[in-house]
């Protein structure tokens, strides 16, 4: 369907829990966190009922996300469901990689349709600074297991962060050793990630174009979100960026969120949306549940003002809690 600035919505990411095994410091604090009791997550029949409902509004794309989803039982089963979905293309999957490796061949089984692994560094010191685990050697055999699929696309998403030692280029060293693409994603002002400079993509160019040579705008189109990507010289995979606060792309956007606790979510910044496991767990039929989303779907805000101080409706999510 199209929202109310004509802007076609094919795409959701649903988050599958807010639970996670690592603490990453722009997204989660290292203590204090009361996860939210069990029942008030949304069950895999609750969300596949859901992923009907918008696939009958036309979303054809699926990304699951957490918190870290891996952390949640059979996540397996989640895929194999959203994939017999009439309607859903597609079902992906982002992840921080601890239990990547454990999971791989079952998620190949299920009709996984592509990987996004969560990588800001290749130092296992500064990895551990990072997420506050020591868990890098964990990540990367989940990388390795990941590439044994050649046919399952993978990418590694990297949130330059200011970080001493993170050396975000030497993360776009895997696209060139490795078939997989790098994206580099800009820190959103969203809960502890506002603590946080941005590194702007400009400045990250002039970076990689010294270590790696002159770069090339690639033209085509990976993936079904806003990134933009180079050709390096010699590189298996491309470079790519997410400047939603540099090159904001709102224009575009093409999805909406639903948290774990099935609230759908129309805009990344706004607390903006409709409370769908309400509705559910009051009895409400699909044509109800259809309408409601439709409804906060027509209402999606035009655009973020990350830039600008605006205090209505604004998120007071953590990020581990939307799901990126
Ligand atoms: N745990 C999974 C993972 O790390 O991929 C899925 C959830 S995590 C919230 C999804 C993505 O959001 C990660 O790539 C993470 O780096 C990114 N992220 C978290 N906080 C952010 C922020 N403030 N700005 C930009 N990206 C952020
Ligand atoms: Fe966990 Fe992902 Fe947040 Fe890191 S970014 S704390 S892995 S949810």
């Amino acid at each position: 369907m199209t929202d109310g600035y004509g802007r076609t919505i094919d795409y959701i990411r649903i988050s599958v829990t807010d639970r996670c095994d690592l603490r990453c410091v722009y997204c989660m604090p290292g203590e204090g966190i009361t996860p939210v009791a069990h029942g008030d997550i949304l069950t895999y029949d609750e969300i596949l009922r859901l992923a009907g409902v918008f696939a009958d509004l036309g979303i054809r794309r699926v990304k699951l996300t957490g918190g870290e989803p891996l952390v949640r039982k059979r996540i397996e089963t989640l895929v194999g469901g959203l994939r017999a979905v009439p309607g859903i293309e597609e079902v992906t999957l982002t992840t921080n990689g601890v239990l990547l490796a454990e999971k791989m061949d079952a998620l190949a089984a299920a009709g996984i349709g592509g990987i996004n692994l969560s990588l800001d560094t290749l130092d296992p010191d500064v990895f551990a600074r990072i997420t506050r685990r020591r868990m890098f050697d964990e990540v990367m055999r989940g990388f390795h297991a990941a590439l044994a699929y050649p046919q399952i696309p993978l990418k590694i998403n990297c949130v330059p962060m200011g970080e001493e030692g993170q050396n975000a280029a030497e993360v776009a060293r895997l696209a060139k050793e490795y078939p997989v693409h790098v994206r580099f994603i800009e820190m959103m002002p969203i809960g502890l990630g506002s603590r946080f400079a941005f590194q702007s993509e400009e400045s990250l160019l002039r970076v990689l174009a010294a270590r790696y040579g002159a770069y090339q705008p690639y033209e085509g189109r990976l993936g079904n979100g806003p990134g933009h990507y180079y050709s390096f010289p010699g590189f298996l995979g491309k470079i790519g960026f997410i400047s939603a606060i540099s090159h904001k792309f709102c224009d575009s956007c093409n999805r909406v969120r639903l948290t774990s606790q099935g609230y759908l979510k129309t805009c990344l910044q706004y607390d903006i949306g409709t409370d769908l496991r309400k509705l559910l767990r009051e009895g409400a039929d699909d044509r109800a549940l259809r309408e409601a989303a439709a409804e906060a779907i027509r209402r999606k805000p035009q655009s973020h003002q990350f830039t600008e101080t605006v205090e209505a409706h604004r998120e007071p999510r953590a990020m581990s809690q939307i799901g990126g």
